[in-house]
């Protein structure tokens, strides 16, 4: 179930801008929420409050989180980094 919070939460993460495009340079692109356990085990079921933004190029895109990952090894980064970026920004330690 997902709370009124959790859904306020994911409207942030979704208006963020892609975590992977501006770590790499490209600025804000419009993004989707990528829940950071999607995948990993159908009975581990995402928490709402794991989630980065991510493009659909780099979300389910061929070298995306959910193709083989090229784009996040070219970039150095993984899942945590991004989300700690996501937590960041969030709460404007970042810009
Ligand atoms: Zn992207
Ligand atoms: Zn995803």
């Amino acid at each position: 179930m997902t709370s009124a919070a959790e859904k306020r939460h994911l409207d942030r993460v979704g208006s963020l801008g892609c975590a992977l495009c501006r770590r790499i340079g490209y600025g804000e692109t419009p993004a989707e929420v990528h829940h950071i356990r999607e995948g990993q085990g159908a009975a581990q079921r995402a928490q709402n409050w794991l989630t980065i933004p991510l493009c659909p190029t780099h979300h389910r895109g061929d070298h995306g989180i959910h193709g083989d990952r090229k784009s996040f090894r070219n970039a150095a980064v993984d899942e945590l980094d991004l989300l700690s970026d996501t937590i960041a920004l969030i709460y404007g330690s970042k810009k």
